[in-house]
C-alpha cells in the first residue's frame, strides 16, 4: 500500500478505492455523484489515517452479557480542511470521527509569485494536543498544503497526516522537503501537472465539481 518505498507516502490502493477514483475522474460524473464519491473516498482515506490510533480495553453490557470491547484512547483527533475543496471530504471523515475538533485554512494563489496567500484560518487552540489529519483533496504543487501544515505546526500541532484524493508527484515532493514527517495518504499518484498546475490526469478543479461553479 506504501507508495513508491517511501513509507511516509500511503497510496490506498483498496478495489474499491479505485473504482470510486475512476467514477471521481470522468468528466461525465454529475455534481452530486462527484460529492458522494469525495466523501467515500475521504473515508477511506481517513480509515487508513487513522489505523494507528490507541485503544484500550473495555467491557460492555450487551443485552445479553458482558462483553470485551474497545475504545480508542490516546491522543484525540484534530481535522482541517483546506478550502475549499477539502469540504468535500469533511462531512464523510467527522461521520468516522465524530468527536474530532475541526479547523479551517483559506488560501489563494498570487497571481505575480504564484505563491498561496493565507485569507482565513480558524484552527481548534488545542492542537498540541491532537492528531492532526489535514484534508486537500488535490495535491497539486504542494504550496496549499504546505502552507496548511505549516499554519497548524504554528498553532502547537505535532502530529500531522495529510489526506490528498490525487496528488502529482511535485506536490509530494514540495511536502515531503518541507514537512518530512507527515504522512501523506492518497488514492493515486498522478503523471504531473499542466502549466496551470493542474494534476494530469487528475479529475480538473475538484472545488468546481464539488459545487457545480466554474
Ligand atoms: N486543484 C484542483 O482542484 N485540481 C487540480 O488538478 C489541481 C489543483
Amino acid at each position: 500500500m506504501s507508495g513508491g518505498g517511501d513509507d511516509r507516502v500511503v497510496v490506498v490502493g483498496h478495489p474499491l478505492v479505485r473504482h470510486k477514483l475512476g467514477l471521481l475522474r470522468d468528466r461525465t460524473t454529475t455534481t452530486r455523484d462527484f460529492r458522494a464519491l469525495m466523501g467515500e473516498l475521504g473515508a477511506f482515506l481517513c480509515y487508513e489515517a487513522t489505523r494507528e490510533l490507541e485503544v484500550e480495553p473495555a467491557r460492555v453490557e450487551t443485552p445479553l452479557a458482558t462483553a470485551a470491547a474497545w475504545r480508542v484512547s490516546g491522543k484525540k483527533l484534530g481535522v482541517v480542511a483546506v478550502l475549499r475543496a477539502g469540504m468535500g471530504m469533511l462531512d464523510a471523515v467527522l461521520a468516522l470521527v465524530p468527536v474530532a475538533r475541526v479547523g479551517f485554512v483559506g488560501l489563494y494563489r498570487d497571481e505575480q509569485t504564484l505563491q498561496p496567500v493565507e485569507y482565513y484560518c480558524k484552527l481548534p487552540g488545542d492542537l498540541a494536543e491532537r492528531d492532526v489529519l489535514v484534508l486537500d483533496p488535490m495535491l497539486a504543487t504542494g504550496g496549499s498544503a504546505a502552507a496548511a501544515l505549516r499554519m497548524c505546526r504554528e498553532r502547537g500541532a505535532r502530529r500531522l497526516s495529510l489526506l490528498s484524493v490525487v496528488a502529482a508527484p511535485e506536490g509530494i515532493a514540495r511536502v515531503r522537503t518541507s514537512h518530512p514527517d507527515v504522512t501523506i495518504y492518497t488514492c493515486a499518484v498522478d503523471d504531473g501537472l499542466n502549466a496551470d498546475g493542474y494534476i494530469l490526469p487528475g479529475l480538473g478543479d475538484a472545488g468546481d465539481r464539488l459545487y457545480g461553479t466554474r
